[in-house]
């Protein structure tokens, strides 16, 4: 058998670790596209790094994408690189729109002109749906994106189904909604609150201040959802599919099950903070995960209390290690 080789933008992120791992698993040979900087932090590649090969590219940077496309000649790309944070989003509304969304313009012209024959996964997000239009939420449902970020992974969505349509590219959308692990971003509301209340249980802090309580998200493993990834390129058609875990929970209910699993009383430590608030929210994600169920054979593993609780117990080993 031929060795299949992958090539992940964003393979430094929480999913491209968890992919590449995945991939590794199954005996492709992974290539890596990382930004250049001034000092090289690819911790959450650490374990993996002698067994990838990482090249240096960047999204905004189309010549780069054409000539890793020529040298490499993936068999599958993903594409998971972003700019990732809805908050960060309306602070640099254009540089997030030039990443998130012409990127994936950059990205499949490259594999149009280089390389055409290569299976594209364009990493779309749950944060699309914006305000709640229907519940749940599926292929079906129509996008009213809340932040220059669901603006820009709406863009990215709809350029990766014209150029399947308009070109005839194996290009597929995975939306997904909120996954998280232990190797998630710290600003984002799951990670924050587990590694706050590590840090509150080992007394490192007493304060833990977050924003809006009350909205609701459909959480699952990043774990479960790159096998989701690899099993949209296995497929005879590209297509659209949403992965989720079909549950919602509110931030509240992550913050009582993740300062209980530490033996602590959240009302003590948690502070609202108005700093945290959003210009526009989006309040209620809660995925349909039929189709992918249905035709990827994929469900998601982990559910959300083991979820918060992995995420607990790796942060307090985390910082005592530390
Ligand atoms: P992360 O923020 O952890 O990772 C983002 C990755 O993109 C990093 O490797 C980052 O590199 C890279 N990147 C950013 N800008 C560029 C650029 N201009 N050129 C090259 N690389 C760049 O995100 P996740 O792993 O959580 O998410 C992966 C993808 O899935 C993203 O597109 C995200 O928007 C999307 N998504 C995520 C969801 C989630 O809940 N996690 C839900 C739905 C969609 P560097 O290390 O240099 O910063
Ligand atoms: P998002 O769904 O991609 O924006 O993921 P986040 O983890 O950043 O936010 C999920 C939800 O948690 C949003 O509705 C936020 O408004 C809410 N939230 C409440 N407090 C905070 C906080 O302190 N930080 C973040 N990031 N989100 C918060």
């Amino acid at each position: 058998m031929m060795t299949r080789r992958a090539l992940i933008t964003g393979i430094t992120g929480q999913d491209g670790s968890y992919l590449a791992e995945f991939l590794l698993g199954k005996g492709y040979e992974v290539h890596g596209m990382v930004r250049r900087s001034s000092e090289e932090k690819f911790e959450r590649i650490a374990h993996i790094r002698e067994k990838v090969v990482l090249h240096q590219g960047d999204l905004l940077d189309q010549f780069s994408l054409a000539a890793l496309l020529s040298q490499i000649k993936p068999q599958e790309v993903y594409n998971l690189a972003a700019q990732s944070f809805v908050p960060t989003s309306w602070n640099q509304p254009v540089l997030t729109g030039e990443f998130t969304a012409l990127g994936v313009t950059k990205m499949l012209e490259a594999i149009r002109h280089t390389a055409p024959e290569t299976r594209f996964y364009q990493a779309s997000s749950s944060e699309m749906f914006g305000r709640v239009r229907e519940t749940p939420q599926s292929e079906m449902t129509p996008f009213y994106p809340r932040s220059p970020y669901g603006v820009a992974k709406a863009y990215g969505h709809f350029i990766t189904v014209n150029y399947r349509e308009s070109f005839n590219l194996f290009a597929a959308s995975g939306i997904l909604f909120n996954h998280e692990s232990p190797r998630r971003g710290l600003e984002f509301v799951t990670r924050k609150v587990t590694h706050g209340v590590a840090r509150i249980r080992l007394g490192l802090d007493t304060t833990l201040r977050l924003g809006n309580l009350d909205a609701q998200r459909d959480w699952g493993f990043a774990g479960d959802y790159v096998e989701a990834m690899w099993l949209m390129l296995q497929q005879d058609k590209p297509d659209d599919y949403v992965v989720a875990t079909g549950e919602t929970h509110t931030v509240q209910e992550l913050v009582e099950i993740a300062f209980a699993r530490a033996d602590l009383d959240w009302k003590k430590h948690v502070k609202i903070d108005p700093a945290f608030i959003r210009p526009a929210e989006v309040d209620l994600l809660i995925g349909d995960y039929a189709k992918a169920k249905k035709q990827l054979g994929w469900e998601p593993k982990v559910r959300f209390k083991e979820l918060v609780e992995m995420m607990v117990d790796a942060d307090i080993e985390r910082l005592k290690r530390d």
